[in-house]
């Protein structure tokens, strides 16, 4: 475990609890809950939370499959 010194993102990613390395950039994302975004992966964790997001919202809707 290294600690970053001068880094003023410390920001982990809301999908893979992983800070963001140089291949994966984290970006914000908005939530739904207002003024609040949260940090991910651009990518596959991004793709994650937004398949996940779907679900639930198609989940609610109770409709076939
Ligand atoms: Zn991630």
């Amino acid at each position: 475990m290294t600690r970053a010194s001068a880094s003023t993102n410390t920001a982990r990613c809301a999908v893979c609890d992983e800070v963001e390395t140089r291949e994966s950039p984290l970006v914000a994302v908005l939530t739904e809950v207002r003024n609040h975004h949260a940090w991910m992966h651009a990518g596959a964790c991004h793709e994650r939370y937004r398949e996940a997001k779907t679900r639930e919202r198609n989940g609610t809707k109770g409709g076939a499959v």
